[in-house]
Order: structure tokens, then C-alpha cells, then sequence
């Protein structure tokens, strides 16, 4: 079976082809033009899709070595995401499915986070069912139990900010660029964790809550700045290997609490977050007893391998759309 795999949720333009649970090409387009702008800008990002798409398809073909005759099926991200990016996707992804006379696959990009672990890679074990997973992303921050491919369960949410935008508000506030994730990540490796203590959120269960911590964080390098104008340049990796620290602390407590009401230990972490050195770090010392898969560092931000390997499972159990299915900014699980 050959997938041709297209994501374009948010800023990325992203392409993979599948043999089967084999990826053979992923081709990711990313939009450096919202940059500039401390945040994905909607109408620049559809725009962008439009002039990427179609070198990104061939470019992912191309690097496969698969022609588009040779295609089994298209799958495509239906949603979560912003509405002017995934159509475009999915305008492309019908129109190639009709000429090419081969199914059209919808997939849930939230899904295809979580999935995202049963790619075949040497090296990397595929979770057993049932799991845990935790996606963590830019715009997500579940504990979804995931008792087999299609069969998942949200078991925990964020109630405010997503642990990708607490990453990127408090690069903000350091004055970092977008996307800062990837920074704090960078600076957080040569600072000290305990140098500053933020104190967690008190969220009953296993829900999150961000926005306090981002909101403490503001307070906090306002008052320093004042004692310090030099404050945040002088102690940068302290800052950040901080604040790394308290948003990974927050992280592993609710997984503790998951582990301990589900008796579920199988954790496997998803979604751009999972990126994250420090995180991975934690999660392979395995303190806790648990099996955790931690995806390779390629699938964890948007990518289409992933949404190709969902696509591929729904491909053996002849889930197919025809073209009036509509794609969803926010979808239900
Ligand atoms: P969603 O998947 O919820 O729809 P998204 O697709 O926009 O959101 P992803 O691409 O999955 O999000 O993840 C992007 C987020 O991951 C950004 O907030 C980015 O800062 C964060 N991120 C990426 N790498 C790292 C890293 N090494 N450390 C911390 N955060 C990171
Ligand atoms: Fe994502």
C-alpha cells in the first residue's frame, strides 16, 4: 500500500509518501514569513500553503521514488487546526483522490500526534495497547487513553493555554522570537533548573492549567528588571532552565496521577513538545517504572508522516470519505 500523505493544519506545509507503516519521504515546508509577526498569522498561512503545496507533493514523491500512479490512497488533515490552512489541504487532497481515482482518507491531526508511534523505525517500539499518551503541542495539552487505533479517550485537558503557547509566551517575555519553544530548550541546557522556583498550578485531577505560570513569569522578570535592567540577559539559561523545569514538574505530576487512577504505565508522549530535550530526558531516565516512548525527533512537530500512518490504518479498515467531506477547525475526538 502506497499513502500519500498531506498536512497543512497550521503554518507547516508538510508531505510524506508510506509503504505501508514505511515512511520514504517527509517533506515539511516551513512558513518562516509569521516570524516577524510573534505568532502564526491565519490569511499569510493559507497563502503560503497555496504557493508550497504542489513542490512539496512533488518533492515528496520525488524523494520517495513512487509515482502518483503508483498511490494507493490520499490522506489528508481534516482538523483541528485553522480553518483557510486546512482547506487547502484537503481542496488538493480531493481534487488528486478524484483524478487519480483512488480513496480519500480524513485524518484527526490530534490522532496522528498520538499515532505517530506506530511508524516503523529501527530502533523505536510501538506502544501496546492500551496506553497513555500525552500530546503536548502548540495548540493541545491532553492525557488521552488510547485503548486501541481508533478508540481513544481524553482523560485530561488543559483549561487555558496549551503547553506549547506557555513555552512560546514565556520566550515572549524574555524577548525571545517565534516560535521560542525551541529556544527556552536551547538556553535551558546550559542554565540551572533550580535557580528560580515558579511555583505549579493547583488544577483538581488531571487537567492543566498554564496561563498562571505564564502570568508569574511576567511578574516575576518585571520585578527583576527593575532591581536589574540587565536581569533577563545576565541570567538567561537560568530563566529558561527554570521554566523548563516547572512546566515538565507539571507535566510528570499529572502523568503520575494518570498512571495511578488508570494503572495504566505504558506513557507515549506526542505532538511538537515532545520535541522537547528536556522532557525526553526525564521521561527515558524512566524514574517511575513506566515503558516510554518517546517519538523520533521528526515526528513530533507537524509533520505528514503521521497523518500518513493514520492513514494507512484507515486504509486497512476501509475508512474512506468521498469529497463532500468538510474540514473542521475544532473536531471532536
Ligand atoms: P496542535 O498540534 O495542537 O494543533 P501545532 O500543530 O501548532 O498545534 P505542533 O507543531 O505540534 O503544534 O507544536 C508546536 C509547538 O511545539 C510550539 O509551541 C513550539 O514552541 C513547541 N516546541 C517545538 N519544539 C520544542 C522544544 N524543543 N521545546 C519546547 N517546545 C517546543
Ligand atoms: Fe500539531
Amino acid at each position: 500500500v502506497f499513502i500519500l500523505a498531506i498536512e497543512s493544519s497550521c503554518d507547516d506545509t508538510a508531505a510524506a509518501v508510506l509503504h505501508n507503516d514505511k515512511v520514504l519521504s517527509n517533506v515539511v515546508a516551513n512558513q518562516l514569513i509569521h516570524n516577524q509577526y510573534g505568532g502564526v498569522v491565519p490569511e499569510l498561512a493559507s497563502r503560503a500553503h497555496q504557493q508550497n503545496i504542489v513542490p512539496v507533493i512533488d518533492a515528496a514523491l520525488r524523494k520517495a521514488n513512487v509515482q502518483k500512479e503508483q498511490l494507493s490512497a490520499i490522506a489528508f488533515t481534516q482538523g483541528p487546526g485553522l480553518m483557510g490552512s486546512l482547506l487547502v489541504g484537503s481542496s488538493f487532497s480531493k481534487s488528486l483522490s478524484l483524478a487519480l481515482q483512488i480513496p480519500l482518507i480524513a485524518v484527526n491531526h490530534m490522532h496522528a500526534h498520538i499515532l505517530a508511534h506506530f511508524i516503523d523505525e529501527e530502533g523505536y517500539d510501538k506502544p501496546e495497547f492500551p496506553f497513555l499518551a500525552l500530546t503536548i503541542s502548540g495548540g493541545h495539552t491532553q492525557i488521552v487513553k488510547v485503548n486501541s487505533f481508533f478508540d481513544m479517550e481524553i482523560i485530561g485537558e488543559t483549561t487555558d493555554d496549551a503547553v506549547g503557547e506557555a513555552f512560546d509566551k514565556s520566550a515572549k517575555i524574555l524577548g525571545l522570537p517565534y516560535p521560542g519553544g525551541p529556544l527556552i530548550d536551547k538556553y535551558a541546557q546550559l542554565g540551572n533548573p533550580k535557580a528560580f522556583v515558579f511555583t505549579k498550578p493547583k488544577v483538581p485531577g488531571l487537567d492543566f492549567s498554564f496561563s498562571g505560570l505564564k502570568t508569574a513569569i511576567l511578574y516575576f522578570i518585571q520585578k527583576k528588571k527593575q532591581e536589574n535592567p540587565n536581569f533577563i540577559e545576565e541570567n538567561l539559561n537560568d530563566i529558561c532552565a527554570s521554566i523548563q523545569y516547572t512546566i515538565i514538574e507539571i507535566l510528570i505530576d499529572k502523568l503520575k496521577l494518570a498512571v495511578q487512577q488508570t494503572g495504566i504505565k505504558q506513557i507515549a508522549i506526542g505532538g511538537g513538545v515532545s520535541a522537547n530535550s528536556g522532557i525526553r530526558t526525564r521521561l527515558k531516565e524512566n524514574p517511575y517504572g513506566w515503558k516510554t516512548y518517546i517519538p523520533k525527533f521528526e515526528y513530533t512537530t507537524d509533520n505528514a508522516a503521521m497523518i500518513g500512518i493514520v492513514g494507512y490504518q484507515k486504509y486497512l479498515s476501509n475508512t474512506f470519505e468521498t469529497a463532500s467531506v468538510v474540514s473542521k477547525a475544532r473536531i471532536q475526538f
